[in-house]
């Protein structure tokens, strides 16, 4: 029997300051655990005062989690301790799993009018959290805009949707990451699975996001879905809505979290702060795909 997810909470974005002193919201992270299991964090990014974002974010370890990075509009440069670099631009996702670590730097360029970029943190199961680093850059143009009905456009970054599987496979938790774009006056019915995680992040316009429509849900707003249920279904009215779909199979795991670094305990956080300031943070050189 179908049934569509209900809303168990909505949450607005809060301004927050991170790295060397970015500007930006955060739809959730460190306080809202564990109610978006497997994601810990989402950031979302854009102005159009560069002194907003230049001061980027320095040279920082992670270990025991992958960070998401997708640009709508401006670009990042980035260098590794794997020995990548390079730029993120326009419409382009990086998808990096840290696993037992990484020093990385990722700073936001210059950019004419409003920029505007996302940050999904997905944690790893504890039996993956020290796995060797990996790294995936995915351009604009290898992430398809699926076809459906008229005035709904999905880009598809991670996961299914009519046949279109998105560029980046292979992942540690099962999950899925759109960008959904909807005209006004159409609606967006999408299969999640009972029992997983699903939340959607509202950057443009407003729609509704239960089968009841008894709200509408603005820009910069968050909904997170109940677990019960098989299915998302999201309507637009007068206005057009965009927003960042994203649903995954909860860990059910305890989280033990202390700045860019996320373990299951106390113990392995300490051991991890231990290692970077002795210089032995690095397991791996890591592997590019
Ligand atoms: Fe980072």
């Amino acid at each position: 029997m179908k049934q569509t997810k209900k809303i168990m909470k909505v949450l607005r974005s809060k301004p927050t300051i991170e790295g060397a002193g970015v500007r930006l919201r955060r739809a959730f992270g460190y306080y809202e655990v564990p109610l978006l299991d497997p994601f810990l964090m989402l950031d979302h990014f854009g102005s159009d005062n560069p002194a907003d974002y230049l001061a980027g974010f320095p040279w920082h370890p992670h270990r025991g989690i992958e960070t998401v990075t997708y640009m709508i509009r401006g670009t990042v440069e980035h260098g590794d301790s794997m020995g990548n670099k390079g730029v993120i631009a326009s419409g382009d996702v990086q998808w990096m799993t840290a696993g037992s670590g990484i020093i990385h730097q990722e700073m936001p360029k210059r950019y004419e009018g409003q920029s505007m970029g996302f940050q999904l943190w997905v944690n790893l199961p504890a039996s993956r959290k020290m796995m060797e680093p990996r790294y995936r850059e995915v351009k604009k143009d290898e992430i398809s805009e699926v076809p459906l009905a008229k005035g709904v456009h999905v880009k598809v970054v991670a996961g299914q949707l009519n046949g279109v599987k998105g560029p980046v496979r292979d992942l540690v938790v099962d999950c899925e990451y759109f960008d959904v774009s909807l005209d006004p006056h159409t609606t967006f019915e999408h299969p999640v699975r009972q029992g997983y995680k699903a939340f959607a992040y509202v950057f443009e316009g407003s729609g509704q996001f239960d089968e009841e429509r008894e709200r509408w849900i603005d820009r910069e707003h968050l909904v997170i879905f109940q677990q019960e249920g098989d299915r998302v279904r999201i309507t637009t009215g007068e206005d057009r809505a965009r927003f960042i779909l994203a649903s995954g199979k909860p860990l059910g795991e305890p989280v033990a979290w202390r700045g860019p670094i996320v373990m299951n305990t106390e113990e392995e956080l300490d051991l991890a702060f231990e290692e970077y300031s002795n210089g032995t943070f690095i397991k791996s050189g890591g592997k590019k795909r």
